[in-house]
């Protein structure tokens, strides 16, 4: 089979290069608009992958401390979530988890 399959190129961006004569004011914010979108998508990766690490840390950092970490939310014995939590028995057994981690057991603070 040959290398250079076509279906290879399916996943390209479209180009971003017009000749001269299409490059009028509104083509122009077609493209400043285009890569505007593609740094916004990579500012956005850029946040979560900062969020993650950052969250990652904080769990790291209390499990140091020895507090029990819920590993939904990251809430702990002196932190609970916002309106409150309660551990509750992980039904996977992966670690601690808390009340507002496990769907229908939050329920019950729910009027
Ligand atoms: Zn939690
Ligand atoms: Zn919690």
């Amino acid at each position: 089979m040959p290398s250079n399959a076509p279906r290879a190129r399916a996943n390209r961006p479209p180009r971003l290069s017009l000749p001269p004569s299409l490059l009028t004011p509104s083509t122009l914010a077609r493209r400043v608009e285009v890569v505007a979108g593609r740094l916004q998508r990579v500012s956005f990766m850029v946040r979560s992958l900062r969020e993650a690490a950052i969250n990652a840390l904080q769990q790291y950092e209390q499990l140091l401390d020895g507090e029990a970490t819920c590993r939904g939310c990251g809430c702990t014995e002196s932190r609970a979530c916002p309106g409150g939590c309660y551990w509750v028995e992980d039904p996977k057994h992966l670690g601690d988890l808390c009340s507002a981690c496990v769907p229908g057991k939050a329920v019950r603070h729910a009027r």
